[in-house]
């Protein structure tokens, strides 16, 4: 599906990209958390269009600000009918992490929609880093001064992610969904899970596992010591219209963390165990 851009620019012109939402759910007791925005294109003859199809598009024709500005826009207005304290996480593409207008930007629409930035996350992948570090920090260092969180995406699947742990002020650490898939059936990517979140929680980092589609995962990563989960076990993206009512909707919790999940046996003889509890 490839679209010229003059296509592209009509379909923000006339409001075809939104923003759909995702619960984050705090794996003990179930209860969500915040939202991430996922952009969706509502396209006249081809339906939903997922982001892959669109984003690198939309970055090429140097759109990529404009879109995010649509979509935090939707988003700050569809926040006021949620609790005040409710999250929201935006991705940002790796070219809008080396522009210093951006972060001001946010900042305008976030006071006209009466939207507490401290409530907002940007979610950044590692290829945001890699060409420009000083500048990617300077935007970084502008978006934690106006009370913005920051997040690493898809931890674990870019290259030198420990020395970007090192040199930006994350305050959330996302386990990438290939580790969490993985992670039931193998022990190799339980022990890389379990590694990620105790570095994130020895830095001090919320951590997000992304992906968690069965109860069993959501089990073994809350007994891990992970504090959010995202995933088709909680709720598939939905548009601002579902938003409210998918709030009633009751989600699994992990009911006693300490408790060792079924699938590992005894911590202390499992190989599952840190070599010093064994
Ligand atoms: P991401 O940030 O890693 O987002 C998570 C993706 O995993 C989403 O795909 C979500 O629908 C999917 N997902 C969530 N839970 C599960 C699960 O339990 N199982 C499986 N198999 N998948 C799950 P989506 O919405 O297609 O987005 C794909 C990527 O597009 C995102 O990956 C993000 O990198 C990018 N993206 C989305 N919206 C934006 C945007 O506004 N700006 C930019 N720059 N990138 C965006
Ligand atoms: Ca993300
Ligand atoms: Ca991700």
């Amino acid at each position: 599906m490839p679209f010229a851009e003059q296509r592209i620019h009509q379909a923000l012109d006339v409001g075809e990209f939104v923003p759909y939402f995702q619960p984050l759910v705090d794996l003990r007791v179930g209860s969500i958390h915040g939202f991430e925005i996922l952009a969706r294109w509502i396209h006249p003859d081809h339906g939903l269009i997922p982001p892959n199809k669109f984003i690198p598009l939309v970055e090429r024709y140097g759109m990529i600000n404009r879109l995010s500005a649509s979509l935090l826009t939707q988003a700050f207005a569809s926040a006021r009918t949620l609790p005040k304290n409710f999250g929201l996480s935006i991705n940002l593409s790796p070219s809008q992490l080396h522009d210093r207008t951006l972060p001001s930007l946010i900042h305008r629409m976030a006071d006209e929609a009466e939207f507490d930035l401290k409530h907002l996350t940007v979610e950044l992948t590692e290829t945001a880093l890699v060409d420009d570090l000083d500048l990617a920090g300077a935007v970084a260092a502008d978006f934690k001064r106006l009370g913005i969180r920051l997040a690493l995406d898809d931890f674990g699947t870019g290259y030198s992610s420990l020395l970007h742990l090192q040199s930006l002020p994350f305050d959330e650490l996302k386990v990438d969904i290939s580790f969490v898939r993985s992670m039931v059936e193998s022990r190799q990517s339980r022990k890389i899970t379990a590694a990620v979140i105790s570095l994130g929680l020895s830095l001090g980092l919320q951590t997000v596992a992304e992906g968690v589609e069965e109860q069993s995962q959501a089990n073994l990563l809350a007994w891990r010591g992970c504090t959010f989960g995202q995933g088709f076990l909680y709720g598939r993206p939905i548009p601002a219209a579902e938003l409210l009512a998918s709030l009633s909707q009751g989600h699994p919790g992990v009911c006693a963390t300490t408790e060792v999940p079924a699938s590992i046996g005894d911590p202390f003889l499992s190989l599952d165990a840190h070599p010093t509890e064994r």
